[in-house]
């Protein structure tokens, strides 16, 4: 046999040679909730983006053992408060590729997003914050590392039509700068009057951006049920044309939670964007200080002091001790118990609602939220099928930012042309491992995690030293089409 072989020879076994990608990921369990994939695939990444999915193998500068593993798009977290180095390693090994802080939202939407240009692990983003604008324009900013405001007249008191109009002018440059919605902390403004709320819907429906909601109140006493409180934001939609995304049903509903989330399904059914969330937890976690335990909190959520707890010692509260904390400046955060599990289950299985953690260092659904679903609702109830569960954190919420950003129609696919965020995870081992006493505990079973292209989690391990972590902007820059 010759050693070399003849020109035109060499150059068809040339133009036959495989294609290289950057990265393979060999032969593991693709699952895409767009398209119904599920199959034995390779995928082929070049640069940020997925460039191949094939049933033959590829050829890669980088390959990376997925047999036996889940392939699926990295995890979408709508409801991200802690926006540090810390919690985006624990959201890197609990899956999550893309974490936003909608809720509440930022203060300074372009200034959140410098200070994380090119120093992030995975990718981040947030909303316009009505409190923030709100508390600003009545004159108690809020404080520095506050989520959310304490209470006082800023919070408590209605704004007048001058001021009004002010949050709104305040708002809708936060939304020019980046925001890819409204974030309105309804329960820690109760100051905000009907009147004012459908102002400022009006204005996320002229921009043609979401409003994600902490609804105004819970519980079962009239006024001020869950109920209602779900209803005053579906007509505020249903009158602006805004859409609307309500966090946290399973908190923000309590008791009521299925009821709430029969109304979501009804406002659909009649053509309204309406959306949803929960995590899956049976207690919450806020400020103590915040108007949320304003007078008459006990009676209206069917609470008393011993269902609120301290994080750190599970101390639970008497009236004293709460009385103390409620006055003092600090935002002290407290675990709030308010579901049972069956609730927080039935919930979880819902298929309108979304998985999103609320996340915040001091409450294990910080950093196990998205284990803990394929944990306990995949794998130990089968209550969820792992398709079902993985469309609740990838194409949902994707689908949910769409109006706002067409960024987010490469995001939540395992598609051909998608962004290249990806989780391969251990369907057999993933689990939760962070508890309410230990609440910084990562969770367990994804293998690797890649962000835009780059490898974050190799092997379980958070790779030291990468920062491929994008901010994720509205591109509404310009007047409603
Ligand atoms: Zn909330």
């Amino acid at each position: 046999m010759p050693l070399a072989l003849p020109l035109g020879l060499f150059l068809l076994v040339a133009a036959a040679a495989p294609e290289r990608y950057d990265v393979v990921l060999r032969g593991g369990r693709v699952m895409d909730p767009e398209t119904g994939l599920d199959a034995v695939r390779d995928v082929g990444i070049r640069g940020d983006a997925i460039a191949r999915i094939s049933a033959e193998p590829l050829a890669g500068a980088r390959v990376l053992d997925a047999r036996g593993l889940v392939v699926a798009p990295g995890f979408i977290d709508l409801h991200q408060h802690q926006q540090d180095a810390a919690a985006y390693r624990l959201k890197a090994l609990d899956g999550v590729t893309t974490a936003l802080e909608l809720e509440i939202g930022v203060p300074d939407v372009a200034r959140f997003l410098s200070e994380r240009a090119g120093r992030s692990l995975i990718h981040h983003g947030a909303a316009a914050s009505h409190p923030a604008a709100r508390v600003a324009v009545l004159g108690a900013p809020l404080p520095a590392g506050a989520v959310v405001p304490p209470a006082g007249p800023a919070t408590d008191t209605p704004a007048s039509p001058e001021q009004v109009a002010r949050i709104r002018d305040t708002l809708r440059a936060e939304l020019l700068a980046g925001g890819l919605g409204i974030g309105m902390g309804i329960a820690y403004t109760p100051g905000a009057t009907r009147a004012e709320v459908i102002e400022t819907f009006r204005l996320a429906g002229e921009r043609r951006v979401p409003v994600f909601t902490h609804v105004r109140s819970s519980g079962r006493v009239e006024p001020g049920s869950s109920i209602e409180a779900v209803a005053e934001v579906i007509a505020a939609a249903a009158v602006t044309g805004a859409s609307l995304h309500v966090v946290h049903i399973n908190s923000s509903g309590a008791r009521d939670a299925l009821e709430c989330l029969a109304l979501v399904e009804g406002a659909r059914a009649r053509g309204l964007d309406v959306t949803t969330e929960a995590y899956p937890y049976g207690a919450g976690m806020t400020a103590i200080n915040s108007a949320i335990f304003n007078p008459g909190w006990r009676e209206k959520m069917g609470l008393d002091y011993a269902d609120l707890e301290l994080p750190d010692s599970g101390e639970r509260l008497t009236r004293e001790r709460f009385e103390a904390l409620h006055a003092a400046p600090e935002p002290r955060l407290v675990l709030v118990h308010v579901n049972p599990d069956a609730i927080v289950d039935a919930v979880i299985r819902h298929p309108l609602v979304m998985i999103a953690s609320d996340g915040l260092g001091p409450h294990p659904r910080n950093a196990g939220t998205y284990a803990r679903v394929l944990s306990r609702y995949v794998r130990a109830q089968q209550s969820l099928t792992l398709m079902d569960a993985l469309r609740k954190m990838t194409l949902l919420p994707a689908r949910r930012l769409e109006t706002a950003t067409a960024a987010a129609r490469r995001k939540g696919r395992l598609q051909e042309g998608a962004d290249a965020d990806v989780v391969v995870f251990d369907a057999a081992s993933i689990a939760d491992r962070a508890t309410y006493r230990s609440p910084a505990e990562p969770s367990v079973g994804v293998r690797f995690l890649l962000v835009a292209g780059t490898l974050v989690v190799d092997a379980g391990r958070i790779v030291d030293g990468v920062v491929p972590g994008r901010g994720l902007t509205s591109d509404r820059g310009t007047p409603a089409r």
